[in-house]
């Protein structure tokens, strides 16, 4: 690239060499690319990389400054700019080359600020969870647990219509598989509760703490003791992993994480930020199922139940979901059904297989 014609004009000013505080009178111009300065009749060459442009703010002058120390002071400020344009201008340097290596730093930089925020999502976030879940002690999930029960009782769920015979029948029947989980987490209350409620329909579900409840409709769809045992080893799975507290925990960081990325408190609401929220909850929810199925698996096969009944059950449970999607449709608001078992926990062919395979 060629220098710009104007910058073979010379530009006087003062001479500091850096290391006496006296000057000398100094001409300055661009030659090939070059600072060429002409000080008490001698000529001192730098190169672009050499020279650093300094304007002093509250000055007159401008500065020159050069690798060896010494330092071009005149008062022609835009004379000085033009050299120093030129300079850049000559060099390898031009704007376009830098705007490349700029563009492209900035693209890695994005890149890696991504990779790092979809890792921190990803991993990140469900690890701090977990730490922070099980700081916490278990008798405060409890009364978490009490609560909610309250909460749900007078909301959604209304006491069984089982009668006294069978809910006795089906305590005894849990109780040493029960006691089995208990006496593996004993600071945990494992405890088995019956209800009525046309908003859950067909479900089973752990609150914090130990409370396992089972509606009406899932007892009847169970054809065995051991399928709802099975439902209830996956309950006690989320129970012992904490699942209730690191959701509360994992929400909370998620909306941390994604104010501090956007630097918006409204971003936790946004459609575009909300989305991969949605995705990294969904990514949370998936591993927990995981978490209690392994759980489930590892006791069913402990306790000599074939893991078969897990799958038999899971899938007995969707054509129900399908009758009962369809009998509601319109008045689904008005009945305030809420999440079914099987939106939660969809038998995917991956999840039922573990069942099946591992008799
Ligand atoms: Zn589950």
């Amino acid at each position: 690239m060629s220098a710009s014609p104007s910058s073979n004009q010379w530009v006087s000013g003062r001479y500091f060499d850096g290391r006496s505080s006296s000057s000398s009178a100094v001409r300055a111009r661009v030659v090939n690319g070059a600072l060429q300065l002409e000080v008490a009749g001698k000529t001192h060459s730098y190169a672009a990389e050499q020279v650093r442009l300094g304007v002093q703010v509250g000055s007159a002058n401008s500065y020159l400054h050069l690798s060896d120390g010494a330092v071009l002071e005149s008062l022609d400020v835009t004379g000085l700019q033009r050299l120093s344009r030129a300079l850049k201008h000559s060099g390898g340097d031009s704007w376009l080359q830098r705007f490349e290596v700029n563009f492209k730093l900035i693209m890695c930089s994005l890149v890696a600020v991504l990779a790092f925020s979809v890792l921190g999502v990803l991993y990140g976030v469900p690890w701090l969870s977990n730490q922070i879940a099980y700081a916490f002690p278990v008798e405060l999930e409890m009364s978490i647990g009490e609560e909610a029960l309250e909460t749900m009782d007078n909301l959604w769920m209304q006491p069984s219509e089982l009668t006294e015979a069978r809910q006795q029948e089906l305590l005894t029947a849990m109780s040493p598989y029960l006691r089995a989980m208990q006496s593996d987490y004993p600071a945990h209350s494992l405890q088995l509760h019956f209800r009525a409620s046309d908003a859950l329909g067909a479900n089973a579900f752990a609150l914090p703490g130990g409370n396992l409840v089972f509606t009406d409709e899932m007892v009847a769809l169970a054809k065995n003791n051991e399928e709802l045992a099975a439902v209830m080893a996956h309950e006690v799975g989320h129970v012992v992993h904490r699942h209730s507290m690191r959701n509360l925990v994992q929400s909370s960081l998620l909306v941390f994480v994604m104010v501090s990325l956007t630097g918006d408190v409204s971003a936790a609401s946004d459609v575009a930020t909300g989305l991969p929220a949605l995705l990294a909850n969904l990514s949370y929810q998936r591993n927990m199922e995981t978490e209690a199925d392994d759980f489930a698996l590892a006791f069913l096969r402990k306790e000599s139940i074939a893991p078969q009944r897990f799958a038999d059950i899971m899938l007995r449970l969707d054509p129900v979901a399908l009758e009962e999607e369809g009998g509601a449709k319109g008045e689904q608001d008005a009945a305030g059904r809420l999440g079914s078992f099987l939106s939660t926990h969809p038998p995917t062919p991956q999840r039922i297989e573990r069942f099946q395979t591992q008799d």
